[in-house]
């Protein structure tokens, strides 16, 4: 039977457009619907935004650090409006150069919510669409836990459009985005409440990079409380809004700013019509080459729940065009260490198993580990210090993870990754020069076992 298309892809976000430009590329008659914002989460409102404005914030580190130089400022004066309309200006550009790379692939892009409504049929805007593969990449959408008042707080989507920069913030959560809005509304100069329900934010990551964060936001005067937990909010009078914690205690802000994780966008995509299964988490069921339960339809990037980072999106979309229309150059993801940034001011940076990860597998571990006051720094007053580890294999000498909080971790992983991706030793580590005088360097310089 004669398709209108070869693959159809539902989702312009990060995994959807690599695959449709790819399969596009490779020959295949292609489609892609898109109901929001081309480019998708990241691109709207995600990394990009949210990096700009962790830049944004990042300035007046600058000038606190100026003086120490011998600059002498005028005092600064930050507008909230400015950085959002330049911001604004910025995603619409490279919304158009999204739209440019799809129709320069010759990839057919529908505006407009898609549904499945058959195995190889999809309707966009009342018209129907027949496809030999549906490629489902809709990602997610921010989840509020249901709590009376749940609808005067905000998410990371409306953040990025806030007309004012508020006052007081309660942040709620303890993952990626709670730890850099902290970050970003503190930076610009909000009276910044981080919550989180446990012990410790940022589980699932090294312990000391856990506790050196901690340490150096407080440092930096974010007002951090661990076992807290909203139990209701309230509006207040004055327009304020009033948090009751499951505690008991009362907090007042401005603005209250969930960050409690991610759904996958699922909302009438039809998957009724569809054999298409979820797992226990409600993210859809694929198997080790991204095909759902239906034969012949494929999902990819946050709407699977893997890992919900762009770089894996864009692996996963990239696979799925391979795979489908060119088999000879298919290759598997690699989901092993996948380096990450947590863009928090100050930065984490971290590749590969934790020190917990690996005592848990079984590994005898040695950890390097060395905390320092950057070069930058010896300057000026501030007392931030940096933090890198490396967890090493005792008896294979193989490098298992390697961890840093501090300036620029994120640039400094990235080739890190690749030393790990290789298969290096502790001593390749050592016997590599370093680039001298950079705090990078302490990553091939550390001797001494810590424990
Ligand atoms: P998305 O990019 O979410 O794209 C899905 C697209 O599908 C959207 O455009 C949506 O409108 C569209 N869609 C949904 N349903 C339909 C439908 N039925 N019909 C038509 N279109 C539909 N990752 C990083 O690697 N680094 C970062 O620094 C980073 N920062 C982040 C910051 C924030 C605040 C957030 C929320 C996420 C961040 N991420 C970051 C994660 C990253 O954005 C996601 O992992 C990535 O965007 C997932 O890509 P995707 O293709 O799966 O989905
Ligand atoms: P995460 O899953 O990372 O973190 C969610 C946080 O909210 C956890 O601390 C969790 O606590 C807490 N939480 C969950 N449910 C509740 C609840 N009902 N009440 C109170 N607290 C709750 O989600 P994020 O929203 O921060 O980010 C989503 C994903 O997007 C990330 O996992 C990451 O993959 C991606 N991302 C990547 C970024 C980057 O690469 N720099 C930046 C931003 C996002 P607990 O730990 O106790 O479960």
């Amino acid at each position: 039977m004669a398709y209108d298309f070869d693959l159809f892809v539902i989702g312009a976000g990060s995994g959807g457009v690599r695959a449709a430009r790819f399969a596009a590329g490779f020959g295949a008659k292609v489609a892609v619907a898109e109901s929001r914002y081309l480019g998708g989460t990241c691109v709207n409102v995600g990394c990009v935004p949210k990096k700009l404005l962790v830049y944004g914030a990042h300035v007046a580190d600058e000038l606190e650090q100026a003086a120490g130089f011998g600059w002498t400022l005028e005092e600064g004066h930050f507008e909230w409006g400015t950085l959002i309309a330049n911001k604004n200006r910025e995603i619409e550009r490279l919304n158009g150069i999204y739209r440019n790379l799809l129709v320069n692939s010759g990839v057919a892009l529908l505006q407009g919510h898609a549904r499945i409504t058959g195995a190889n049929e999809v309707e966009v805007e009342g018209q129907r669409y027949s496809a030999a593969n549906i490629l489902i990449a809709t990602g997610g959408w921010p989840l509020v836990p249901d709590i009376p008042g749940k609808e005067l707080a905000i998410t990371s989507n409306e953040a990025f459009y806030l007309k004012e920069l508020p006052r007081r913030v309660l942040v709620v959560g303890g993952g990626y985005i709670a730890v850099e809005f902290a970050g970003i509304f503190q930076g610009l100069g909000a009276d910044t409440t981080l919550l989180y329900r446990g012990d410790l934010f940022l589980r699932g990551f090294d312990g000391s990079v856990r506790t050196h964060l901690k340490e150096e936001l407080e440092r930096r005067g974010l007002d951090l409380q661990f076992n807290a937990d909203i139990q209701r909010i309230d509006k207040l009078e004055d327009g304020s809004l009033k948090a009751t914690l499951k505690d008991g205690r009362e907090l007042i802000a401005d603005c209250v700013f969930y960050a409690t994780g991610r759904r996958p966008m699922l909302d009438n995509l039809g998957l009724e019509n569809t054999g298409v299964e979820l797992d226990e988490r409600g993210y859809i069921r694929v198997d080790e080459q991204y095909q759902t339960t239906a034969p012949s339809i494929l999902a990819i990037g946050d709407v699977i729940g893997r890992v919900q980072l762009t770089p894996v999106a864009l692996a996963e979309g990239m696979a799925v065009a391979r795979r489908l229309f060119k088999p000879e150059q298919y290759r598997p993801v690699d989901y092993q260490n996948i380096p990450t940034a947590v863009f928090s001011q100050p930065p984490i940076g971290t590749v590969g198993l934790t020190e917990e990860q690996a005592l848990a597998a079984g590994h005898k571990v040695q950890i390097f580990e060395s905390r320092f006051r950057a070069m930058k720094l010896t300057l000026t007053d501030i007392q931030e210090k940096t933090l890198m580890k490396l967890v090493v294999d005792a008896d294979t000498d193989k490098v298992l993870g390697c961890h840093m909080v501090g300036p620029d971790a994120g640039e400094i992983i990235q080739g890190l990754g690749i030393a790990l991706k290789a298969g290096a030793t502790k001593q390749q580590f050592d016997e590599t020069i370093g680039v001298h005088p950079t705090a990078a360097e302490e990553f091939v310089t550390m001797r001494t076992v810590t424990r």
